[in-house]
């Protein structure tokens, strides 16, 4: 007979966490809580736990103890204010308010203190970071292009608006006898006030939040219903479930809470705010289809998110399905399941019968247990938007996930650029509550406008403070605006290395077919150098998507698409978030390429420069020259002679050149927008009607060093 380590450590009183740590010492081979053990062991453990429980009062409740002390904690940290017993003061005296908090700009700045002896002169100075030449000249009392000249012998070539770094900054503000240090941005002053000072005692176990993610059509909606209809239905008979886009569920005395939208798109969305809401992510994947791409993808993204992921394994009420396939599937991506001698929870389910889904619950709890999820629910309530809208009678509404402290009606919170007054909140069930606590999720009203889903709120003590924070967020983001995004990029690499920026190069990459995807990941992996690693992140079949470019935006990754195209979505976001990606068509080029960007030897590089565009209307046949596309010219100019690409249902079928363009019958150089005109490519006939021809100029562009 053997016990899996989860039902050993139930029946012995102690988390599996203990459990494993406890076979570890003891040199007992356990891979993870689905572990099964055989008798020997289990009497070996059992022993030995037992032993020491009666001395230790069961090191299970070590945790416990030391609620006592903390008390002791505040003398290590002065600033820490006591928290006086939450319950019985009213909330707003209870929790400490900025005034209470040191004074950031009354502290003398750190570096005169630290050079006293040595540069007596050194005045303070606090200010926000990133700065502008001409806002640094503004502080130091200095004319602006005295300013520039000393850049300049600082080797720094910059104009009136560069913005300037903080590394910067203080070496200027040194020159000038200043000791400058950066004022706290808003996110640090709240995180402040919210300061993580809470005691191990004041912290209480918290319900994991979970996303469920997969490919398409491999059953998250279907299962995150089922859940719903027989897990939350059934603790309110007749209630109705509000869908508020998060809901949570009871097991045995635990509770879950899942994330109604499926999938990494809004999972990495969210993360692109700032914001990882998910502890958990249950990856769905098909047992009669197995791993596919957005399998791949979901993957991916949860490990940039260092997020766990608990396997489940749908759809297997099907006839002719092959488990073991899957898993082995799997396996490749790094997913080992326990029956495979891995660490990963696979559970079988199925979102048609109901077939499993208990014990997918279950695993999700023991997945958190591991994770030890706490939060302090005496305290100011911080979390993240999980969805809003602006409803006609109510006006902005946000579901919000309380992610520390509990949230009151009443509270006034700051969210983005809005603050809050809640008047009202909403649970999952369509019931008005008063307050909700860790990881409960909650539609509250009383906004002042509607937040993105992913951004920050949290609980400020008055409006007055909140307005405040309000006016400087809106002011951050202006000077955020201003300077350059920091996302690297091929041209930029070397430097950033040097500067010791970056130690680890991410790569996204994308290919026609696995063959060619598979030789150039290993070209890839053998650049890694003494100073810097080279990390996939994501590879896959396909043209580059979406999903893609938020991964690099919130990996600071590189994107490279070999014989690939760009989704013209894609492609949008990858120029508001300016990362970098590079198209390719031989392999050896890839590599020669950011061999020599990590070498800084990168020759220039070729750009594309958008000239116009033109939709496609009606084919006409012309005797020797072959199928011509009638079109109209939407936006920018068609030139002859110049670059063209055909784009069909957002993709790239086709580039080349543009070797005939025509007004009526007589040849043009160049058509404008709103104008009609006839395209002709010299090898591609198969152009259809509502194509869309983009024009545009290859461009060297020299590298910035
Ligand atoms: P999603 O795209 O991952 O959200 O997938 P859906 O939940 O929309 O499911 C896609 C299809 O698979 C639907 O037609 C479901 O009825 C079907 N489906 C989902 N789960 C199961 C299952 O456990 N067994 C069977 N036989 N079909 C399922």
């Amino acid at each position: 007979m053997s016990i899996r380590v989860h039902t050993l450590a139930k029946q012995l009183g102690i988390t599996s966490k203990e459990l494993l740590a406890k076979l570890k010492s003891l040199n007992i081979k356990a891979a993870g809580h689905m572990s099964a053990l055989d008798d020997g062991t289990v009497q070996i453990v059992s022993a030995e736990l037992k032993g020491k429980t009666k001395d230790s009062g069961a090191k299970v409740k070590s945790k416990a103890k030391p609620k006592a002390e903390p008390k002791a904690k505040p003398k290590v940290k002065p600033k820490a204010k006591p928290r006086p017993a939450p319950k019985a003061k009213p909330k707003v005296q209870a929790k400490p308010t900025i005034e209470e908090q040191p004074q950031v700009k009354e502290e003398p700045a750190q570096p005169t203190q630290e050079t006293v002896g040595e540069e007596p002169k050194l005045k303070p100075l606090q200010t926000k970071m990133p700065l502008s030449v001409k806002e640094l000249a503004v502080k130091l009392n200095v004319k602006t292009n005295d300013l520039i000249k000393h850049l300049m012998k600082m080797k720094i070539m910059a104009t009136i608006n560069q913005m300037l770094d903080e590394d910067t900054v203080v070496k200027i503000g040194k020159e000038f006898d200043y000791a400058i240090e950066r004022l706290p941005d808003l996110e640090e002053e709240l995180l402040h006030i919210q300061k993580e000072d809470d005691a191990e005692g004041d912290l209480q176990h918290r319900a994991p939040v979970v996303t469920l993610m997969g490919h398409v059509d491999h059953g998250k909606t279907s299962l995150l219903d089922m859940i719903r209809k027989t897990r939350v239905a059934a603790r309110e008979a007749g209630g109705i479930t509000q869908h508020i886009g998060a809901y949570e569920v009871n097991v045995g005395n635990k509770k879950i809470t899942f994330l109604d939208t499926p999938g990494h798109e809004a999972f990495t969305a969210m993360r692109a705010r700032g914001a990882v809401a998910t502890d958990i992510v249950v990856l769905v994947v098909a047992a009669n289809d197995g791993v596919m791409p957005q399998t791949i993808e979901a993957i991916d993204h949860a490990k940039a998110a260092g997020v766990p992921i608990v396997v489940a394994i749908n759809k297997v009420d099907l006839p002719h399905i092959n488990l073991a396939k899957v898993k082995a599937q799997l396996g490749q991506r790094g997913l080992n399941t326990e029956d495979m001698g891995g660490k990963t929870i696979a559970v079988n389910v199925s979102a048609k019968s109901g077939a499993g889904i208990d014990e997918m619950l279950e695993m999700i709890l023991l997945e958190a247990e591991m994770l030890e999820l706490k939060a302090n629910p005496n305290r100011y309530a911080r979390g993240v938007v999980i969805e809003s809208k602006l409803s006609r009678g109510t006006g902005p509404t946000a579901t919000v996930l309380v992610q520390n402290g509990t949230l009151k009606i009443g509270d006034v919170l700051v969210c983005g650029d809005f603050c809050a007054k809640v008047k009202s909140m909403i649970n999952d069930q369509g019931k008005q509550i008063k307050q909700a606590g860790p990881s409960d999720p909650v539609e509250i009203s009383g906004l002042t406008g509607v937040p993105e889903a992913g951004e920050r709120f949290y609980v400020v003590e008055d409006e007055k403070k909140a307005r405040e924070f309000s006016f400087r967020r809106l002011e951050e983001k202006r000077l955020r605006g201003a300077s350059s995004a920091a996302h690297v990029s091929l041209e930029d690499l070397y430097q950033q290395i040097k500067d010791g920026k970056i130690k680890e190069l991410n790569l996204i990459v994308k290919a026609d077919v696995q063959g060619s995807l598979e030789a150039l990941l290993q070209s890839l992996q053998k650049l890694t150098t003494e100073d810097v690693t080279i990390k996939i992140i994501h590879s896959g079949v396909g043209n580059i998507n979406v999903s893609d470019v938020m991964l690099a935006t919130v990996s600071n990754a590189l994107v490279i698409g070999f014989h690939v195209g760009i989704q013209s979505n894609a492609k949008e976001l990858a120029e508001k978030e300016k990362v970098d990606i590079t198209l390719y068509n031989i392999i050896y080029e890839v590599t020669a390429n950011i061999k020599s960007a990590l070498e800084g030897m990168l020759e220039p590089h070729l750009k594309e420069n958008f000239l116009g565009k033109a939709q496609v209307r009606q084919i006409f046949k012309v005797t020797k020259v072959g199928n011509v596309a009638g079109c109209i010219v939407l936006a920018g100019k068609i030139f002859r002679n110049a670059q063209g690409k055909v784009i069909r249902n957002n993709e790239e079928v086709f580039r080349g050149k543009i070797t005939s363009l025509k007004r009526f019958k007589d040849d043009a150089k160049e058509v404008t927008a709103g104008q009609e005109c006839g395209i002709g490519f010299e090898r591609f006939k198969e152009i259809r009607p509502a194509d869309i021809i983009e024009c545009f100029e290859i461009e060297k562009v020299a590298r910035r060093l």
